[in-house]
């Protein structure tokens, strides 16, 4: 059998904290689907296919990563892509409540799928997409939190606003 999870978020944009949950990932199973959320209702900055061309540029040397753009329920997800887990990734106790209950919902609609979580890199607990988008129209650094490949999406970004 093939040991296989979806990591679902927004990626708005991908940060080394996504990265690292990822890395981690690749430990416990044998492929990672990257399950980029259209999201709408989060407004996000950058749009579907932008997040997902920035998340399969930073994973296109790694075989066992498959990113797919996903609108409707993760159970179906997991479903499609024959994963068994649900991989998301904990920084801080805040995080909690919000993964616990969506880990509840998801359990309840379909206990076969198991929520797998993984604890943020030390120097990465406070890195969200939310800061590196709002610390970076500001003029701040953040190339240190995001992949490489993210930086001209960020400044083109940054520009056109
Ligand atoms: P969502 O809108 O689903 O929360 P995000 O892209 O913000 O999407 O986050 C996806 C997942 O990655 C969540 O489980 C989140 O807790 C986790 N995550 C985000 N940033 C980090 C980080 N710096 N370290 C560990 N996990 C993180």
């Amino acid at each position: 059998m093939v040991r296989r999870a979806v990591y679902p978020g927004t990626f708005d944009p991908i940060t080394l904290g996504h990265v690292d949950v990822v890395m981690r990932g690749l430990k416990l199973v044998d492929e990672l689907v990257i399950g980029v959320a259209e999201n709408p209702g989060k407004g996000p900055m950058f749009d579907l296919d932008t997040r997902l061309n920035m998340v399969r540029a930073v994973f296109v040397a790694q075989p066992r990563v498959k990113v797919v753009a996903f609108k409707g329920l993760l159970v179906d997800l997991a479903h499609e892509q024959q994963a068994q887990a649900v991989l998301r990734g904990l920084r801080a106790a805040s995080d909690f409540e919000y993964e616990f209950q969506m880990a509840a919902m998801n359990r309840r609609l379909d206990a076969e799928i198991e929520s797998v979580f993984v604890m943020a890199r030390e120097d990465y607990t406070f890195v969200s997409s939310r800061f590196i988008r709002e610390i970076s129209a500001m003029g701040g650094d953040v190339k240190a939190l995001i992949p490489e490949v993210v930086i001209p999406y960020l400044e083109a970004a940054n520009r056109a606003n």
